[in-house]
């Protein structure tokens, strides 16, 4: 059991798509290196798009061009990286490493992480919600990614969040 949760604790430790004060978006010269994702994101991506369009009430939404796949994040803080180039595409990078040992609920806010850089075009937002002891990262967003219980717990705050900035419902779930 001690084994599990000291797993558990480093997972949250390390699920990080950058640390704070650190470039998260990678802004590089030349072109990227892939053209189309790999098929491993297809299902997230597609639930990216689905609930872009529900929550921002854009029936046409896309992501765009940005594809996904595994690669080299080039900083080993970074689990997940979105990289934009001088020629003006883009890509996500997911360290396999990463994506291997991880649940299938922090694979899915990883790939919404980035998408919500090189999609969204959001920075990160490290604000921290808290009631008395309890406290909640107030954002997909944030350089260290939500772990997998508050996210499941506050799933539609968190997406809600993550397209409209609007942290009203997060706040009413932990009772502010
Ligand atoms: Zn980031």
């Amino acid at each position: 059991m001690h084994k599990l949760v000291t797993i558990l604790f480093m997972t949250l430790i390390f699920a990080s798509c950058g640390l704070k004060k650190q470039k998260h978006i990678q802004q590089k010269d030349g072109s990227r290196q892939f053209a189309i994702s790999d098929p491993t994101f297809k299902s997230y991506a597609q639930s990216f798009t689905s609930y872009a369009k529900t929550y921002l009430n854009q029936p046409g939404f896309v992501i765009g061009d940005v594809p996904i796949n595994f690669g080299d994040t080039e900083n080993t803080s970074f689990d997940g990286v979105c990289n934009t180039y001088s020629d003006g595409t883009k890509e996500v990078i997911i360290k396999q490493s990463w994506w291997n040992s991880a649940s299938v609920h922090q694979r899915e806010v990883m790939i919404f992480h980035e998408l919500g850089h090189c999609s969204l075009n959001r920075d990160h937002d490290s604000e921290i919600i808290s009631k008395e002891s309890y406290v909640v990262k107030g954002s997909i967003m944030n350089p260290v990614i939500p772990g997998s219980s508050h996210y499941l717990q506050y799933k539609t705050a968190y997406l809600t969040e993550l397209f409209t900035y609007n942290k009203a419902p997060l706040q009413q779930a932990i009772g502010i």
